[in-house]
């Protein structure tokens, strides 16, 4: 997301910042919707790293002020309580829209995807800001090819139970589609696959978060279906996953939710030429933190492994 050809229209005064590799530029005003969640969180962070000005909209859903309690004494960032169903007005250069019930025990109550995404397109018209939706994998809903390539339509379920989530980001792909090339709003998309991590939520019913905290609080791991559905990180129903928390952990099989995805993988060929992007830290090396950071927030207790 890094952008050299960078303009802004913003009415106000700019900050002039030295920003990091020593350029001399403006300070960017940036927008997360959703930023107090896991990824956004993440997100949050890397963006006051670089130099910028960030405002958090979120309506703590899911969110938590805990993932960005470490800038809420920064000036270059503001946390506002808002839920993105109703219109806010801004004035900011970029909107990175993640706000989003995203785990499949939340995200059916919620008509965010639609209705959220649709005010802050507006709002990105409105102000002139570049515009980052992050859809998902679940796009593809149980893909018929495979490994996924970004011009494959996917096989969805359009009354399925997943279909709020699923039909939502592609409506709110779509919305964004139309928003570019209607009104000349430049945007991104990113469809993103499974991720864990630390500040994940410990209770939203996703595979790893679940694994994890359950092997911590000595319960059973819950297997959906068989346990052969597979992910872009495929270990999560086998061995590794409870190897590396705890070997002696349990394994419970549940049924399965319907139109579970049978198996998802991204072809990343694309992101690798294009942007130079390939995943860099292995599970190994990742769900140790995760582990940790899980431990931390149930316990006290920041020790990597069960060992
Ligand atoms: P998360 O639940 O941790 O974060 C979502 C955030 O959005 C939360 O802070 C929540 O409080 C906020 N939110 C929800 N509804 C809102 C509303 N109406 N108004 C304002 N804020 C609202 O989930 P996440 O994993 O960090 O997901 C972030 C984004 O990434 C979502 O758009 C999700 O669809 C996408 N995504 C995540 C994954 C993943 O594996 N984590 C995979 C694919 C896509
Ligand atoms: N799953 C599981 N046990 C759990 C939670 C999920 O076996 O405790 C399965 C789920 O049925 C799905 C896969 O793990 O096949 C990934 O589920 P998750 O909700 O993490 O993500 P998504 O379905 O969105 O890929």
């Amino acid at each position: 997301l890094e952008d050299s050809s960078y303009a802004t229209k913003a009415t106000s005064k700019p900050d002039v910042v030295r920003v990091p590799g020593g350029v001399k530029g403006r300070r960017k005003r940036i927008v997360v919707t959703g930023g107090a969640g896991f990824v956004g969180s993440h997100l949050v962070d890397r963006l006051i790293e670089r130099g910028d000005s960030v405002i958090v909209i979120d309506n703590m859903f899911t969110g938590r002020k805990e993932n960005v309690l470490h800038h809420l004494r920064n000036p270059n960032f503001e946390l506002i309580r808002h839920d993105v169903v109703e219109p806010i007005l801004l004035e900011v250069d970029q909107i990175y829209h993640l706000a989003c019930p995203a785990s499949p025990v939340h995200y059916k109550y919620n008509p965010t995807n639609v209705m959220g995404t649709l005010n802050m397109l507006g709002l990105a018209k409105r102000i002139n800001a570049r515009f980052l939706l992050t859809s998902t994998s679940e796009v593809y809903g149980d893909p018929l090819q495979h490994p996924q390539v970004e011009t494959y339509w996917g096989n969805v379920n359009p009354i399925g139970v997943r279909s709020c989530y699923d039909e939502g980001k592609r409506v709110a792909e779509t919305l964004s589609m139309d928003y570019h090339r209607g009104a000349g709003i430049e945007v991104r998309i990113a469809r993103i696959f499974n991720t864990y991590g630390p500040r994940m939520s410990i209770d939203d019913g996703r595979v790893v978060s679940n694994f994890v905290a359950q092997a911590l609080r000595k319960e059973p791991m819950t297997v959906y279906g068989d346990g052969k559905q597979t992910r872009s990180f495929q270990f999560v129903s086998d061995l590794v996953v409870q190897e590396t928390i705890d070997k002696n952990a349990k394994i419970e099989f549940r049924p399965n939710t319907e139109d579970d995805p049978h198996k998802r993988k991204p072809d990343i060929s694309k992101a690798k030429e294009l942007l130079g992007w390939q995943p860099t830290v292995s599970l190994r090396e990742g769900l140790p933190r995760m582990v940790s950071d899980f431990r931390q927030r149930l316990f006290g207790d920041s020790k990597g492994s069960l060992d």
